[in-house]
């Protein structure tokens, strides 16, 4: 029996997205080739990340004003390629600090300039979202993280702001509704929501590009992946087609909006067990509490073996806290059942009768 997987990334795709995958490894579209010893620009493969691109679109509700690109590099890349493309020489982008990889994302900005950091909870070990912050409009742009993967806080709304709206969605892309035209640039990392690791998904307004004045490199230059067709070097063939089965089995499901409540009621199940449950307290403010991850302590770090072993036992797996934070955390990405909260659910009312 497949285990209950609370993996944070790379995490659980859908079962049929496994079995379709390796059906093409072994024999991909009946061309008796496998997936992974085909040229990416064969009719096939072309056919492959023309489908995946329009289903991107499809699914955020985006017209042709955007592009849609499957690059490489993580989301770690984008964190180098954003102030590239969008921060002119001499400029003043503005972050929000809510966590390990905004910090990183920052770090990244500050080599090339300047970086306003309009807000952070960095002081409050990152358990909640700033809301109380203004961007200058002067900005060359606003970036922000709209799932803090590691503390498991959430933006729930993202401010108007007068210049470009850049948001790092790598753990809970295609999981709720957004009105995903509020935003100039969407960057993700395929390995929550959309596919195996190894492709970033990069969604760009093309009418922010080609204002900087900078020398960017080839490779850190959104324009020309976008002439290219993502192909300005051989993108990954295999995580671009599994992310494609992928978003197309969220497509067959009914879409973000019918995934999005399915999520809800995970989470609901999930916080209002850690709520309950004397034994248990959450890491994350409840306001801002992610219905992605889960971040939560045992209240009396003693029970923590017995805890373990009874989660082991039940054929969880993944549900140990990122090193940084400790404690556990709860990964519901979209192809996690309901049945499976139920499972931990099951499993902490377990130690409570135990203990
Ligand atoms: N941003 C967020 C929100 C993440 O969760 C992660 C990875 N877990 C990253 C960025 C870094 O992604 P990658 O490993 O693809 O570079």
């Amino acid at each position: 029996m497949k285990r209950h997987n609370f993996s944070a990334g790379p995490c659980i795709l859908p079962q049929e997205v496994f079995e379709q995958a390796s059906k093409a490894v072994l024999n991909f579209n009946a061309l008796d080739l496998s997936i992974l010893e085909i040229s990416h620009r064969s009719k096939d493969f072309v056919q492959v990340i023309e489908s995946a691109r329009s289903l991107v679109k499809k699914l955020l509700k985006l017209g042709d004003d955007y592009e849609v690109l499957f690059l490489q590099g993580g989301a770690s890349l984008q964190f180098v390629m954003v102030p590239f493309n969008l921060a002119k020489e001499g400029g003043n982008p503005a972050y929000l600090n809510t966590g390990t990889w905004a910090s990183k994302a920052i770090k990244e900005a500050q080599r090339l300039s300047t970086v306003d950091i309009v807000a952070s909870s960095k002081e409050q070990g990152f358990n909640h979202i700033p809301k109380d912050y203004t961007v200058n409009e002067n900005a060359d742009y606003f970036h922000c993280t709209s799932n803090n993967t590691i503390y498991g806080t959430q933006m729930k709304s993202f401010p108007d702001v007068k210049v470009p709206l850049v948001c790092d969605m790598s753990s809970d892309i295609f999981s709720r509704e957004l009105d995903f035209t509020k935003f100039d640039l969407i960057y993700a990392g395929a390995q929550k929501n959309m596919g195996p690791a190894g492709a970033t998904l990069v969604v760009v307004k093309k009418d922010i590009l080609g204002k900087t004045g900078r020398n960017i490199p080839a490779y850190l230059d959104y324009q020309v992946h976008i002439d290219k067709d993502s192909m300005f070097n051989t993108p990954s063939v295999f995580a671009v087609y599994v992310s494609m089965l992928t978003l197309h089995w969220l497509d067959q499901q009914g879409g973000i909006p019918a995934i999005e409540k399915i999520n809800q009621e995970k989470a609901n199940l999930l916080y209002a067990e850690i709520e309950r449950n004397p034994m248990f307290k959450a890491y994350a403010v409840a306001e801002d509490r992610s219905t992605m991850n889960a971040t939560f302590n045992l209240v009396d770090e003693a029970y923590q073996d017995k805890f373990d072993g009874i989660w082991m036992d039940a054929g969880i797996n993944g549900l140990k806290g990122h090193r940084s934070v400790g404690g556990y955390r709860a990964s519901m990405y979209n192809a996690l059942s309901l049945e499976s909260v139920q499972v931990l659910v099951d499993c902490m009312q377990e130690l409570e009768k135990q203990a």
